[in-house]
């Protein structure tokens, strides 16, 4: 009878060990689809216009890359001293099948709008290099960057309209161009 007890309770355990093992990859799966485990965020400095790209895999940093675009290149040889300014751009993550689980919201800045390379040109043509030094400092700031957003992109006598304003904007910022708000 003990015997015949002793060796039902074999299966008995193997059984349960196998079912906790198959929970326990269950719940590792449901959790890997539907939990970000990749997580890519970028940011933008609104004065160089670098952007920084880091990737965390549950959570733990592995990687930071530097993007670089032609205004950043240009603005990096005439302002050695610039600090960057890191505002969020985007943050997205990923399940373990590279499915997007959810896309942050972040702050949309004007300047997000405007293409560094076009950035580059108009104001290269248009300024002085200490004018466009004082206006991609203040860029995060909603007037020059309002200006200079429909300086670039509007036609005709709006764009010399908004170039206008934009000079004036520059006329009566110059003295305070170090601020960052
Ligand atoms: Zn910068």
């Amino acid at each position: 009878m003990e015997n015949r007890r002793k060796s039902a309770e074999g299966p008995l355990k193997v059984c349960l060990v196998v079912s906790a093992i198959g929970v326990v990859i269950l719940a590792g799966f449901v959790l890997c689809v539907l939990r970000g485990v990749k997580h890519v965020d970028t940011y933008e400095c609104p004065v160089c216009r670098l952007k920084q790209r880091q990737e965390r895999y549950l959570g733990i940093p592995s990687q930071v890359r530097f993007e670089t675009n032609a205004f950043s290149e240009w603005y990096a040889k005439h302002d050695q001293t610039h600090i960057h300014t890191w505002l969020p751009r985007a943050s997205t993550a990923y399940n373990c099948f590279g499915a997007v689980r959810y896309v942050a919201d972040f702050t949309q800045h004007r300047f997000f709008s405007i293409d560094p390379a076009d950035e580059l040109g108009f104001l290269k043509d248009h300024f002085s290099l200490e004018e466009v030094k004082v206006i991609a400092k203040n860029l995060q700031r909603d007037r020059p960057a309002e200006g200079l957003y429909f300086a670039i992109y509007s036609e005709g006598t709006n764009a010399g309209v908004s170039l206008d304003a934009l000079r004036s904007w520059l006329r009566t910022n110059a003295m305070g161009s170090d601020r960052n708000e």
